[in-house]
């Protein structure tokens, strides 16, 4: 399968893409991804800057250098925001507040979280399973000082997570996990990462708000799926959506089972729904890949991904003709090299939607696993 625009490495140029909102594509080490865009929008007293990369001082070069070409320095940063809690997306915004003062903007629920950032991957399982895993241009010396941070989290996050599923107690395999439990892994989380760049949002916000940027009026449109504390932001005047991994060119974004609410998918179509709707946008910019022009088409080419995906739930529950557990659903939607906690946390995802729906139907076995009948 060719290279997908999301997966192309990053590249040094500096684009207006807008009226005063530069692309600087940083590069990124996580799979299925090649760059993030980072821009910056200007105005007088200098730039806001949106999702400034991952942590780690390799990124913060990558971003000094940027700004240059721009002719702009760290210190006329004013303003950064945060699209949503990934690490790729809120990486350089401490460094910019501790360093220039900058206020960090983003949604009022921002959390950062075990399994919403490191546990669950940026991209669906599929588009995960359709490319191999390259490192784009990263200098070595972010491995060095994030990686292995990084990965201890993974391991403990994994380590807990298989010890909670021995035990009967994820989502799919028995009874809810306690808020307690959330709390706890949360802490521990953060702790193997260390606090320092996990940002603090100085200015939170909400749906409905009205940031001014670039002398324009940008208004905050909530767009939980994705995350919970997803955002995007829309500037009638110049007809721009800054539309983080909520709509992705050519990529559908992972929709996990776990986290941000009772039904992940239902919240993520009726944020499609309500991007789709809004008149007029000529410009659409991802937080990967290019720019692009028919937001309302590819808000419904990747909602008709996740139907077509409902329905082989329903068929496989046919096929199977007994109630079956959330494994047994995913190693039929997926080929086994795809097989294991994401895969079952996206059909997880899937088969709540259709409970909630009234299409599915859950019952518990006697070890205390969740079975599902779909109809
Ligand atoms: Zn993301
Ligand atoms: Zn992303």
């Amino acid at each position: 399968m060719a290279k997908r625009q999301e997966q192309e490495p990053a590249r040094e140029a500096v684009r207006e893409v807008a009226p005063d909102v530069l692309r600087m594509e940083l590069p990124i080490r996580l799979p299925g991804l090649g760059h993030v865009n980072c821009y910056a929008i200007l105005d007088q007293e200098g730039a806001a800057v949106v999702d400034p990369g991952l942590p780690g001082s390799a990124t913060w070069k990558v971003i000094v250098q940027r700004l240059g070409q721009a002719g702009l320095q760290p210190k006329d940063v004013h303003s950064v925001i945060v699209t949503h809690s990934h690490p790729d997306h809120f990486g350089g915004a401490n460094r910019f507040a501790r360093e220039v003062g900058a206020r960090i903007i983003g949604h009022h629920r921002f959390q950062f979280g075990p399994f919403s950032s490191f546990q669950e991957p940026e991209v669906s399982v599929d588009d995960l399973a359709a490319h191999h895993v390259h490192a784009h241009g990263l200098p070595e010396e972010e491995s060095e000082t994030l990686a292995p941070a990084i990965e201890e989290a993974i391991e403990e996050a994994e380590t807990i997570l298989r010890r909670a599923r021995a035990q009967g107690r994820t989502p799919w395999g028995g009874s809810m996990m306690s808020a307690s439990f959330w709390r706890r892994m949360r802490f521990r989380v953060a702790h193997a990462l260390g606090r320092s760049f996990i940002p603090t949002i100085s200015m939170p916000v909400e749906h409905g708000d009205v940031l001014t940027l670039a002398d324009r009026e940008w208004f905050v449109i909530h767009t939980p799926g994705h995350t919970g504390d997803h955002i995007c932001l829309h500037d009638p005047e110049s007809g721009v959506l800054l539309a983080g991994d909520h709509v992705l060119p050519t990529i559908t974004p992972h929709i996990g089972g776990i986290g941000s609410s009772p039904d992940p998918l239902a919240s993520f179509f009726y944020s499609l729904d309500r991007v789709a709707e809004i008149q007029d946008v000529g410009q659409v910019l991802p937080a990967h890949g290019h720019p692009f022009e028919d937001l309302a088409g590819r808000a419904g080419a990747i909602k008709r991904h996740h139907e077509e995906r409902l329905g082989k739930v329903r068929s496989i529950s046919a096929e199977l003709g007994v109630p079956a557990n959330v494994q047994a659903f995913s190693q039929r939607l997926f080929k086994p090299r795809s097989w294991g906690a994401m895969a079952e946390s996206e059909t997880y995802a899937h088969l709540e939607h259709l409970r909630m729906k009234g299409d599915a139907e859950r019952s518990e076995a006697p070890d205390g696993q969740f079975l599902y009948v779909a109809g």
